[in-house]
């Protein structure tokens, strides 16, 4: 996982000798496919072109889900493919993706037989791999369940399981796991053209964003899995295709687990603009959310609206005993939904009704783009683009081997009252960091639970370069709580620079970088 010594070998490689896959993005959907290349054998390297997940792999609300919104809109095969998904998901990386209990409370006559009924259906999709039934509740098991939960015309309610999970974690995890099978993988590397021979896709341009300069990789398959960026690379191939991509903001807003007082969450069926909202525990907040407002700008650090905001809080203390103000947001983020950008005739159609399922198709020159789909279905994603990839490029078939493949960090039954738990199998690790130098066991902040061990694990083995790449992607601490994040950044900085072998204006330039960015995270 050293950054240095992989752009390096890619720098040194004779353009003559070629990778069999050449992945562009590092969000779910690139990662997923660098593992299933190198799983099945293929030659594979990954270029990201910011951070691993830093754009829309990091701000999802972090849910292992079917989708129940999906069913209501009557798209089953899509339900079912994630249903299927998720069940694979919370056993290939029990230690980051758990069992959720969700509760709707019903405050008309028909709405406990109605949804009962629903998620029944829901449960019978899953098949075998349900996390658990659906079930009626009454008006006073929904309050034990949720003490928090607005009891005003409360008729009672139902509950159903989905899964939850860290989703930039787990994309670290993947990295790690394309890495331990062969594949090379690379953070601020951006791909800036293609190269082609004979009309067909040869390989790509790369600039390295930390070190500066270009170099070519040669490569059989090139894939782009970009998310809402996958326009940018299809014009490299084809300067006249139509855009195929709009994106859609998401909105959530963290406030402090007192807000539920519950491990359970809760799930809005239909709030006033006709979506779903939720209410999910998450590292002792809870995250509330989402929107869904088409946007016009593709950009990395999308700005929540006030109205998002606003109409999050609104609909949450429709639901809440305790009203959340805007002072209680210890975290506010947006994330952009790759959609399908409308044709003429559906010029109008409002973002929440496109469907979600995932687009994938390979271009007359060899290039294949995927976008679209969700966290929970990148590995059948996956499979799917490097099927097709192989058939595209006359490539003899081997086998998908993800279906099986425990995620790196795997441990069956972590102990999740300790923070550590998220890193798994690598837990150990971390607490002999803090053992040999108890200067690692030292808080970075009295009010968050991580540590110097973590910051110094994140730099050695996880490829960890800026400050924004701890704070926000391998410890949460910017989605927990932006302004405490930034009263963090010196101090990381600091043992950055030292695993670094960084400089003090290195350090001051990392935590002036840091304030700007996580400055759009809370609310003044
Ligand atoms: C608000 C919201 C909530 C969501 N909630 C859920 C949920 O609860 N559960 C769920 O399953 N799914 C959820 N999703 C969906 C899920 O987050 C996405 O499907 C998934 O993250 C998309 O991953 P991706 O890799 O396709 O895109 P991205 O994560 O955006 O990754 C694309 C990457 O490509 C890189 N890139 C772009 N151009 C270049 C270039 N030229 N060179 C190199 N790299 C480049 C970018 O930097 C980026 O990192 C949610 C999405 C949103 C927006």
């Amino acid at each position: 996982m050293d950054r240095t010594s992989y752009i390096n070998e890619l720098k040194n490689t004779k353009t003559g000798s070629a990778w069999d896959f050449i992945v562009i993005g590092g969000g779910a959907t690139g990662l997923g496919i660098a593992v299933d290349a190198a799983t099945r054998g293929y030659k594979t390297v990954l270029l990201e072109q910011a951070d691993f997940s830093k754009a829309t792999s990091s701000r999802s609300t972090k849910l292992v889900h079917g989708g129940v919104r999906y069913l209501q809109q009557g798209d089953v095969a899509l339900v079912r493919e994630a249903l299927r998904e998720r069940g694979y998901l919370r056993r290939n990386a029990p230690h980051l993706v758990k069992n959720q209990r969700f509760v709707i409370g019903n405050y008309l006559w028909w709405e406990k037989p109605f949804y009962t009924i629903g998620l029944t259906v829901y449960d019978l999709l899953a098949g075998r791999r349900a996390l658990g039934r659906s079930l009626p509740m009454s008006k006073k098991s929904v309050i034990k369940h949720i003490p928090q939960i607005e009891q005003q015309g409360l008729k009672g309610g139902v509950s159903y399981q989905d899964g939850q999970f860290d989703d930039s974690r787990l994309a670290i995890n993947l990295v790690q796991t394309a890495v331990e099978h062969g594949a090379a993988v690379v953070n601020y590397a951006g791909v800036t053209n293609l190269t082609k021979e004979g009309g067909k896709v040869t390989g790509v341009v790369v600039e390295d964003k930390l070190g500066g300069g270009t170099f070519q990789l040669k490569g059989k398959c090139v894939i782009n899995a970009t998310g809402i960026f996958v326009d940018d690379i299809i014009k490299m191939d084809n300067p006249v295709q139509k855009p195929m991509v709009r994106p859609s903001q998401g909105v959530h807003v963290v406030v402090d687990g007192s807000f539920l007082d519950s491990d359970d969450a809760i799930m809005v069926p239909k709030t006033s603009d006709g979506r779903v909202m939720f209410g999910v525990p998450w590292h002792n907040r809870v995250i509330l959310g989402t929107t869904d407002t088409p946007v016009k700008e593709f950009v990395m650090e999308p700005k929540p609206l006030d109205e998002e905001v606003d109409f999050i809080l609104e609909t949450a203390g429709r639901y809440l005993v305790k009203k959340p103000q805007r002072k209680d947001v210890l975290c506010v983020f947006a994330g952009l939904r790759p959609l399908a950008a409308p044709t003429k005739h559906s010029e109008e159609t409002k973002t929440k009704e496109i469907s979600r399922s995932h687009k994938l198709f390979a271009s007359e020159s060899g290039l294949v783009t995927i976008t679209g789909g969700k966290w929970t279905t990148y590995r059948i994603m996956a499979e799917e683009t490097v099927n097709l990839a192989e058939k595209t490029n006359g490539m003899k078939h081997k086998p998908c081997k993800t279906k099986h493949l425990k995620v790196h960090g795997y441990q069956a039954n972590p102990d999740r009252s300790n923070h550590l738990y998220i890193y798994g199998s690598d837990q150990e690790h971390i607490l002999q960091l803090q053992k040999n130098n108890p200067e690692y066991a030292q808080k970075l902040h009295p009010d968050l639970e991580f540590t110097a061990a973590e910051v110094v694990w994140a730099v050695r083995e996880e490829m960890a370069l800026t400050v924004d790449d701890v704070l926000a992607r391998r410890v949460r601490a910017l989605y927990m709580d932006a302004k405490a994040s930034i009263e963090m950044a010196p101090l990381v900085a600091s043992i950055m620079a030292k695993e670094l072998n960084k400089d003090k204006s290195w350090e001051e330039e990392q935590v002036r970088e840091y304030r700007s960015i996580a400055q759009n995270y809370f609310l003044t």
